[in-house]
């Protein structure tokens, strides 16, 4: 046994260890929801299911890397098979240097158009995700180098631009189920058919994907229903989802000076923070568009409104390929590449990640990071001492 493979045994030890924060992740995310509706909250949690947003498995389930709990051969979908077979495969191969696809969606909605998918399509993506392979990671575990997966899985970010009404709608539901039963109770929920409730539903069937995926919100009122602002932020929020800085106004920043950027990103931050008690740790760029004024660019990762800090661990762009892995030289965090949520977009990007081996693939453990024998120097030297390296050879 050589010593990379000493290290994937302790990875397991340490999937196991994380198992059990996820439960009680699972818990305050139930408790916070009842709090938030202020109503019984059992139809809501059981769209969460169990697994929080990064999806991480329980002790004892997961007897293949990156599956939900072990079934009984006749009971694993087609779906569950082609993942399985993808995951294996690509375990033999972990390379954490290699692309994230960060994916950018704007409208949730009919028809289907440049800036629109539809809510079928982003099932389908979602299905698609998942049987290549891939499970959802925070954007803010992308950013810190905190990656965690089963080994042999993939990280894909989701974000959502805008804040419309397609990403986050509430429905009333008349009733809950009570042990089979159904009693009346007026309550709100995510529509199926929004990102949210979609998002949610797909996890629930597949615990070991994930739910996570950032919101960049502006104002006047984020998803579009004034009344509903507060619950909605606060509800993302305890599902494990995160909420992202798209200026107040979703303003142009090229050519305007540098106190109307820092109120545009400081000002949001301050109402979120009113709202939820937490800041957006990240900004994605109206229109894909930098101050032109080189001395501004800065006031992007932080600044001050009113005597209070902002900062932003990453800006995102508009389009247009993968991101950088976060460990390596190469991430420019003020100017970080997403695919577009379209289905010629995705296409693309999806079979390049594949065909040229550049895809990042976990090693199942959160303290190394694995690398193929010729890129060693292409780890960014800040994490060259926090992790240890693993280097995989008969890889490119
Ligand atoms: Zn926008």
């Amino acid at each position: 046994m050589n010593s990379s493979q000493l290290k994937y045994k302790s990875s397991r030890r340490r999937r196991r260890r994380t198992g059990a924060l996820g439960r009680s992740f699972i818990a305050v995310c139930a408790i916070g929801i009842a709090v938030l509706l202020f109503t019984k909250p059992p139809a809501l949690i059981g769209m969460l299911g169990p697994g929080n947003a990064q999806g991480i498995q329980e002790p004892g389930q997961a007897n293949e890397p990156g599956l939900p709990a072990s079934e009984p051969q006749h009971l694993v979908s087609p779906l569950e098979e082609k993942r399985r077979e993808r995951v294996s495969q690509l375990a033999e191969t972990p390379h954490e240097l290699g692309k994230v696809p960060i994916i950018m969606y704007h409208v949730i909605g009919e028809p289907e158009s440049e800036w629109v998918r539809t809510p079928d399509n982003l099932r389908r993506d979602l299905e698609r995700y998942y049987e290549l392979g891939y499970s959802l990671v925070p954007l803010q575990a992308y950013l810190k180098g905190e990656i965690d997966l089963p080994e042999g899985v993939s990280p894909l970010v989701i974000t959502f631009d805008d804040a419309t009404i397609g990403q986050f709608r509430f429905v009333t539901r008349h009733y809950v189920e009570d042990d089979g039963a159904r009693k009346p109770m007026e309550h709100k929920v995510p529509d199926p058919d929004c990102a949210v409730g979609i998002l949610l539903e797909f996890s629930r069937k597949h615990p070991g994907f994930g739910h996570a995926a950032t919101f960049f919100v502006d104002f006047p009122a984020p998803f579009e229903v004034p009344g509903e602002v507060r619950d909605k932020l606060n509800f993302l929020l305890e599902c494990g989802m995160e909420i992202g800085n798209h200026t107040y106004n979703h303003r142009n920043l090229p050519d305007v000076p540098a106190d109307v950027i820092q109120t545009e990103l400081g000002k949001l931050s301050a109402d979120i923070q009113k709202l939820t008690g937490q800041r957006p740790m990240s900004l994605a760029l109206p229109y894909g568009s930098y101050p032109r004024d080189p001395d501004n660019k800065q006031y992007l990762l932080a600044g001050e409104y009113q005597g209070d800090a902002y900062e932003n661990l990453g800006v995102l762009l508009v389009g247009a390929e993968p991101a950088p892995s976060p460990f390596h030289v190469a991430l420019n965090r003020a100017a970080i590449p997403r695919v577009r949520g379209s289905e010629e977009e995705l296409s693309k990007w999806l079979s390049y990640l594949d065909s040229s081996g550049t895809r990042y693939v976990s090693d199942g453990n959160v303290g190394t990071i694995a690398v193929p024998e010729g890129e060693l120097d292409k780890i960014a030297p800040k994490f060259v001492d926090r992790f240890d390296l693993i280097v995989i050879t008969g890889q490119s």
